[in-house]
């Protein structure tokens, strides 16, 4: 592959297990639920998912249904997977006959569980969810006695199971909110209207990464990091992923493959927004936004050529990007553009300051051409 594609994301399993113990020590005992939706946050769901199941975790959280049951067949019967986004007319039978823990957050969804329970003649293992102020998905609080009621038949029915009650934090990584004592009330509050059903929830899950780190107060029986196990803080203005023991488990670089000079008053790539103001040595990248590097880190984003900080030079195309090379470099050259900090490397993090987004979103939209590298213990032998 490697001859083909000039670019390359390595990715550190090692640096996920460290931030799985950094968050561990964050904690007092609760179980961690690892999530790895969105192909792990682009790391490469089976390989990330086997490295925490290695280090001890036994919880997997997903968003959709069919990444649920892939993971199932990739790790085998065992370990808890909770799969939180389907539609009406999902095939919940697989996810039960997979033995995967369906969230439910909707009157329909409770009905759809309780057909599909009847066909594979065993009980769901439902979580019900509570919005307790995302205004996304979950019950409101207003209809959690009546879906409780609900769940509780479908339990003496001999139809599901709630082994969970959950929501998720809204503001749970900005210092200066107090939104999150709000949301644990409002949680307090579903908590009791499921134990007046008569139900007995043994996990009870509120926090990502930000309150597994932050918030005591909303960490229960579960923690559900995805960002911070990927190396990302989930707040800069809280700590740089560096000062929260993070490390960045993503490495994105490239090789250079144009070296030229250029003279002064040269229009670099499309609009020519950037100008040279003198002889300039000119290389190119071979990573554009086909491969996930937003448009809006042209003539911002960093990059670190042979030891020396650079940045993207001109408008990112769709497959390359033009940039300033340091002194002495030359084609043939590798280009890293974001890493660990500890590597000398910009973070992610440092990109989405560039391109006016989050940690989240620079590493989870590396596109699936970039091929993905692993090292580490248990590393799959490429
Ligand atoms: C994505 C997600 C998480 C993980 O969030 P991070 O901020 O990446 O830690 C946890 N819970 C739910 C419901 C999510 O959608």
């Amino acid at each position: 592959m490697s001859c083909y594609y000039p670019a390359r994301a390595d990715i550190n399993l090692d640096a996920i297990v460290h931030n799985l113990r950094t968050i561990e020590s964050a904690l007092s005992g609760q179980q961690i639920m690892a999530i790895v939706k969105a192909d792990a946050y682009g790391h490469g769901r089976s390989q990330v998912a086997r490295a925490c199941l290695n280090a001890g975790v036994n919880f997997f959280g997903v968003a959709q249904l069919g990444e649920a049951l892939t993971l199932r067949n990739e790790l085998g019967a065992g370990p808890n997977i909770l799969t939180w986004i389907y539609a009406p007319g999902a095939p919940l039978v697989r996810a039960i006959e997979a033995n995967i823990d369906i969230s439910v957050g909707a009157f329909w969804a409770l009905e759809e569980v309780e057909k599909a329970a009847r066909a594979v003649g065993q009980p769901a293992r439902i979580h019900l969810k509570a919005d307790t102020g995302m205004a996304r998905g979950g019950f409101n609080g207003s209809d959690m006695a009546e879906a409780a009621r609900q769940a509780r038949k479908l339990e003496n029915n001999g139809l599901a199971r709630v082994v969970g009650l959950w929501s998720h934090l809204a503001r749970a990584d900005e210092p200066e909110s107090d939104f999150t004592d709000v949301q644990v009330k409002r949680f307090e509050a579903a908590r009791s209207a499921v134990s007046s059903a008569g139900i007995d929830v043994q996990l009870h899950h509120l926090a990502a990464s930000s309150g597994a780190l932050w918030h005591p107060a909303a960490r229960y029986d579960m923690v559900r990091p995805g960002a911070a196990l990927y190396g990302i803080s989930p707040s800069p203005a809280m700590g740089t992923a560096a000062q929260l023991n993070l490390r960045g488990a993503m490495q994105l670089s490239a090789t250079v493959i144009v070296d030229r000079t250029v003279p002064a008053g040269t229009g670099i790539s499309y609009g020519h927004s950037a100008v040279t103001d003198k002889e300039t040595r000119l290389g190119v990248v071979p990573l554009g936004y086909e491969d996930g590097i937003d448009r809006m880190a042209s003539n911002t984003a960093p990059l670190v050529i042979n030891g020396h900080r650079t940045t993207v030079t001109g408008r990112v195309c769709m497959d390359q990007f033009v940039t300033e090379l340091p002194e002495g470099a030359k084609a043939g050259d590798t280009a890293y553009l974001f890493g660990d900090a500890q590597d000398g490397l910009p973070t992610a993090d440092d990109w989405a300051v560039a391109t006016k987004t989050i940690g989240w979103e620079v590493i989870t939209r590396i596109g699936a051409r970039v091929p993905r590298y692993y090292h580490g213990t248990g590393a799959p032998r490429s």
